[in-house]
């Protein structure tokens, strides 16, 4: 079986190092693909030092990654939709049962078999899945998306996670034309979430604790920027939106933004803090508000949206890393400082 160069966390507490991993031998439905990025993803952050412990608890070692973009070296025998030299795309899924209802309404995503890329329970090799950080990985085609070849990859790896996250619910909730939509935090998925909200045609406001983000909110599509420390101007906005969309990592007000909640809008939170979050309950009961989650998007949405993103030019605002700068890149994130999103160049693991 052919051997791969990975980084991966040793522990909770441990720094990602260098590690050896083995990739299986194509079957018939498989592909070999040659990674070219893989974006940073704060899920990674999340699983690398256990902190969804009471819902995924992570298996070590772990190798993250779900942002992957990269070149088809090798296709199985029955491989029909992708062909060698291809540029594709694989996200947070690599398989699921094909069988149950989600899976039969292409929400993958939802199926009780479903495996994740990594920290997976990996049905071919035992153990678990290896994720992107890596030079090579192998996947079942039907998990496999094509990338547009007129997007730049190291932009393109961030939409196979956080564009399908932003993407997903906004379709869902109807954000378009006359909507006004609300993006709180300017991450990884905030910043994908403005350009999506800003191409569906939506009025957008930003929510972001970081003064220095407000320009850049601006250039990124939003029409308006709120810093959510200023209570003024939070007020301003009281029961006047259709949508917000809330991609913290971390633990904050919720009740602030379904304050702002107009008749029948929607709070979705595709972020997904450690702790639980208070929400008090009269916030919904007035309005008619909606509290909701969302998580990643199905297979097919998945085309979708870099089918989207093709037809649009839209790629995420990456700082591209070499792989030995990834601890540093978590300590980074963990601070709100990145702009926006760090593709790791998956070449530098051969460095
Ligand atoms: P990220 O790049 O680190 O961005 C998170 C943003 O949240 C920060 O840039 C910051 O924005 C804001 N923030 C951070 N700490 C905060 C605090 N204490 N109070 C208020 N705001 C704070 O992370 P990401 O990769 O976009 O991921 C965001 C969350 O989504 C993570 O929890 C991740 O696990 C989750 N996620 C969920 C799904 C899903 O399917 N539902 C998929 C992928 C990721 P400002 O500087 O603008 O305030
Ligand atoms: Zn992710």
């Amino acid at each position: 079986m052919p051997k791969a160069r990975a980084y991966a966390a040793a522990g909770a507490t441990t720094p990602l190092a260098p590690e050896t991993i083995l990739r299986r031998d194509t079957t018939d439905r498989d592909v070999r693909i040659d990674i070219l990025f893989c974006g940073v993803c704060h899920s990674d952050i999340h699983q690398a030092r256990n902190e969804w412990s009471t819902m995924i608890a992570t298996t070590y070692p772990c190798v993250p990654g779900h942002e992957i973009i990269g070149r088809v070296t090798e296709v199985g025998s029955g491989v029909t939709q992708h062909k060698v030299g291809d540029l594709v795309g694989v996200g947070c899924l690599v398989d699921s049962d094909h069988d149950c209802p989600s899976c039969r309404a292409d929400l993958e995503q939802f199926c009780p078999n479903s495996v994740f890329t990594y920290n997976a329970p990996d049905r071919h090799l035992g153990g678990v899945t290896y994720g992107g950080y890596s030079e090579q990985i192998v996947v079942d085609e039907r998990f496999v998306l094509r990338v547009p070849g007129n997007l730049d990859p190291a932009g393109a790896a961030p939409l196979l996670c956080a564009g399908i996250t932003t993407y997903s619910p906004m379709r869902h909730w109807g954000v378009g034309p006359g909507k006004k939509v609300g993006v709180v935090g300017l991450g990884g998925l905030g910043h994908m979430g403005v350009k999506f909200g800003d191409a569906l045609g939506a009025h957008v406001v930003v929510f972001t604790t970081s003064s220095a983000k407000v320009e850049d909110a601006l250039r990124l599509g939003a029409d308006e920027v709120v810093l959510s420390t200023d209570a003024a101007a939070m007020g301003r906005h009281a029961g006047t939106f259709d949508f917000i969309l809330d991609a913290v990592s971390a633990e904050h007000d919720l009740n602030a933004y379904i304050r702002l909640l107009g008749l029948d809008g929607n709070l979705t939170m595709v972020g997904a803090p450690e702790k639980p979050l208070p929400v008090g309950i009269f916030g919904l009961l007035f309005g008619r508000h909606s509290l909701s989650g969302s998580l990643i998007g199905g297979i097919a949405e998945t085309q979708e949206m870099l089918d989207f993103c093709g037809e649009k030019g839209i790629t995420a605002d990456v700082e591209v890393i070499a792989i030995q700068q990834i601890n540093e890149a978590y300590e980074r994130m963990l601070r709100s400082d990145v702009k926006y999103r760090f593709s790791i160049d998956m070449a530098s693991i051969r460095a």
